[in-house]
């Protein structure tokens, strides 16, 4: 399958990258390609101008510090993953990436451009809800910061405008005494999952579960995120949580099946996330 004609830009600085997306009449920008290109081999896609940005300058920065991990555009999900300091930080990024797609995908595709296809059953925009985490947008006109609550608008839908370019991305850090832990079901490894979890447990002096909050993929048309109820026990809020969904049937898994799944994923998650806040200490 061969791509629609379009024009290509290939800008060397933000700048001029912001002015290719100002100026073009219906721009998309590429990062790893790898959802852009399977939509444009698959005509699924047909914009009329690619801004590539691959050759930008000041885009593949990665920082972990005390306030997150702020991921650039051009960080590829493989290098986030093998981040010593971002899985010390916010452990919950290398624990979601492990599950996006292959390493052939991953040491190409980018963790920025994974929240810009705003899939609601990829990992990353589901970790990013469930952490409050942040988009920076640039353009002609200007920057701005959306929260992850706000930046999901729909399947395969964000909040940037057609003539914003995502700059960056930030995971905040694990708060003290919180655990955390991602699984998800997918037919093959490798695949987009039929449902996924990740969690966060915030155990007390004794370690007993005190909080717990878990984002959900797969299972609505953006991220969900829900507070749980961990103080009749995690199978307690488990079955709570997965009674508060409401997933669509679709080929791939009819919605019980999913909100099954959901339920049997939230009660590992907690288990593990608990766990992990208590050898946090
Ligand atoms: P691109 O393909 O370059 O772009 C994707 C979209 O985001 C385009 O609309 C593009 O215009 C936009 N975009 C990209 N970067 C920016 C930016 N900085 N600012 C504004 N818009 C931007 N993903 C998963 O999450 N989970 C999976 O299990 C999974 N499995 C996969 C399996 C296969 C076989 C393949 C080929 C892909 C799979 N993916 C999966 C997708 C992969 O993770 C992509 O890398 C990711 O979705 C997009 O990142 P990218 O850099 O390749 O973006």
């Amino acid at each position: 399958m061969k791509p629609p004609p379009f024009g290509y830009h290939a800008p060397r600085s933000l700048g001029e990258a912001l002015a290719a997306l100002a100026a073009a009449r219906d721009g998309k920008v590429l990062a790893g390609g790898q959802s852009l290109i399977p939509l444009l081999n698959m005509r699924l896609a047909a914009p009329a101008e690619i801004i590539d940005i691959n050759r930008v300058a000041g885009l593949d920065t990665l920082e972990a510090g005390p306030a997150g991990v702020r991921v650039g555009a051009l960080v590829r999900h493989a290098r986030a993953e093998r981040s010593a300091e971002a899985a010390r930080v916010q452990p919950l990024l290398r624990l979601a990436l492990r599950h996006v797609a292959h390493p052939a995908v991953r040491s190409r595709g980018t963790v920025v451009g994974s929240l810009a296809h705003a899939d609601p059953a990829a990992e990353l925009p589901a970790v990013l809800a469930l952490l409050g985490g942040t988009v920076e947008a640039a353009s002609v006109r200007g920057r701005r910061t959306i929260g992850a609550a706000d930046f999901f608008a729909g399947p395969l839908e964000s909040a940037l405008a057609p003539d914003e370019l995502a700059v960056a991305a930030t995971f905040p850090a694990l708060p003290p005494r919180t655990g955390a832990a991602f699984a998800e079901i997918a037919r093959r490894h490798g695949d987009y999952a039929l449902a996924g979890v990740a969690a966060l447990v915030t155990v007390d002096e004794a370690g007993r579960p005190a909080a717990a909050r878990a984002g959900y993929l797969g299972v609505a048309a953006t991220p969900l995120v829900l507070d749980l109820d961990v103080s009749g026990g995690r199978a307690a809020a488990a079955a709570d949580a997965a009674g508060r969904l409401d997933p669509e049937t679709d080929i791939h898994a009819s919605a019980e099946y999913r909100r099954h799944l959901a339920g049997v994923l939230t009660e590992r998650v907690l288990h593990a996330a608990a766990g992990a806040a208590r050898e946090r200490g």
